[in-house]
């Protein structure tokens, strides 16, 4: 008999499970469930989009028809409200039940809301979908004036669409850089100096107490903790995500931010497994749980959860996430876990070129890299290898660092 196989969710780690199924099983019950109302898309490219930068098709990945090509069936505008693991059903919002042999939630996240006066008011927007987007660029093509806040790589995204369309604005922060968690303030003031420089000012110490709206509940102005006040038509916020984890509520699968599973994308349940942004996965490189953000990590969970539902424990995840950022002349990367760590190393070449490793028990763990991405790869390797550099941090940043310059690496190479 055929297996039976539902995805919940239709982003790039849903699709490319679903993909990767049909390769492996072409007899298999494929159905793919999600609330959006259109197929998958780029969502990284959706930035580019609300700039007015490209037209809606190219970000369109699937239409209708791959699905049917490939035997997927698939279901728009619905929303999953229950899992039952004993019976092995999950349950949509209309009633529908759609039996499985094997589950996979790929079902990322939801921005949080900033939990402050009139934050639900008319002109304030959060960013992930394209419906987002497109809201997002018909709002602010007529917009006078902007506020960003959300110092982080889905904030920048956002003050580089007020920048791109020649809205002035303020972007508030709290602290004194922009991701402090990753960057130092002196990398940081490389990406301040080209907001600056596209008319969108940082401002310190900052965030929003509340907002003022006009009589028709559309947002006029942003007021921070310090009592100053900034005038917006135009407020986006991304301040994080909230996991869409409420569906777990009711079944033992175990999850805490994310939904914990294993280095083969399997949860405590034998056949339930998760890809993608949900996951707290074990990281088999930092030997922790980990939690990544990135297209490429969730298309590669994709496709290794499917590998395994197929056939458990037959390729396990392993893998260096990355993040670029293309809003300015000089490329930016951060890659593994630059936030996390317990020591790092850092240095400034030029005005747009900068590095910082965070280095965890003696190993690199991740990093950000501005004007020269380079030593990626190097980086990488020695992040994948788990690559001792204990006492060799200055070495490390050596503008032309070469693996041979590693006392006993090239033993690892
Ligand atoms: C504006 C923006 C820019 C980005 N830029 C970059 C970038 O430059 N580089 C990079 O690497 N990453 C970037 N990212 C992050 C990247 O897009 C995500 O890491 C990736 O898309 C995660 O994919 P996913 O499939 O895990 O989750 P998602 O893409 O979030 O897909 C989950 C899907 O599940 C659906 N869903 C959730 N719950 C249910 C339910 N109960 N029932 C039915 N459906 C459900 C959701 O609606 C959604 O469609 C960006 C994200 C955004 C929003």
């Amino acid at each position: 008999m055929s297996q039976s196989y539902v995805i919940v969710g239709d982003g790039i780690a849903g699709a490319s499970a679903a993909e990767t199924l049909r390769e492996e099983e072409p007899d298999a019950d494929i159905t793919i469930i999600t609330d959006e109302g259109e197929p998958l898309y780029n969502r990284i490219l959706i930035k580019e989009f609300a700039k007015g930068k490209l037209p809606e098709a190219p970000i369109s990945i699937h239409d209708e028809s791959w699905y049917d090509d490939r035997d997927v069936d698939l279901e728009l505008n619905t929303l999953v409200t229950d899992i039952d693991p004993e019976g092995h059903t999950v349950t949509a919002h209309d009633g529908t039940e759609y039996d499985y042999d094997k589950l996979l939630l790929a079902i990322g996240g939801t921005p949080t809301q900033l939990p402050v006066e009139n934050s639900d008011a008319e002109g304030i927007h959060h960013f992930w979908t394209f419906q987002d987007a497109r809201d997002i660029k018909e709002h602010i093509e007529g917009a006078d004036n902007s506020v960003v806040i959300g110092a982080g790589l889905l904030g920048i995204d956002l003050a580089a669409i007020t920048a791109a369309q020649e809205v002035e604005g303020k972007y508030l922060m709290r602290g004194k850089a922009w991701w402090r968690y990753a960057l130092s303030e002196e990398g940081a003031e490389i990406i301040h100096e080209a907001l600056r420089e596209r008319n969108v000012e940082p401002v310190f110490d900052s965030g929003v107490d509340y907002f003022e709206v006009d009589e028709n509940d559309r947002v006029t102005t942003a007021v921070d903790p310090n009592g100053d006040r900034y005038d917006a038509d135009f407020v986006g916020i991304a301040i994080g995500l909230n996991f869409n984890t409420e569906i777990l509520g009711g079944t033992d699968i175990e999850y805490d931010n994310g939904i914990y599973t294993d280095e083969f994308m399997r949860t405590n349940h034998d056949d339930i497994f998760a890809a993608g942004d949900i996951t707290e996965f074990h990281d088999l490189i930092l030997g922790d749980r980990a939690q990544n953000g990135a297209w490429g990590s969730a298309k590669e969970q994709g496709t290794i959860a499917a590998k395994n539902m197929v056939d458990y424990g037959s390729e396990e995840f392993r893998w260096v996430s990355s993040y670029s950022i293309t809003h300015f002349d000089f490329p930016f990367l951060s890659f593994g876990h630059p936030t996390l760590g317990d020591d790092h190393v850092e240095a400034k070449y030029s005005d747009t070129e900068w590095r910082r490793l965070a280095i965890k028990d003696g190993k690199i763990v991740g990093g950000v890299l501005i004007g020269d991405l380079s030593p990626q790869t190097k980086y990488k390797k020695l992040m994948r290898e788990q690559v001792d550099v204990s006492g060799q941090k200055e070495v490390l940043v050596k503008q032309d660092f070469q693996l041979d310059d590693l006392e006993g690496a090239a033993a690892e190479q």
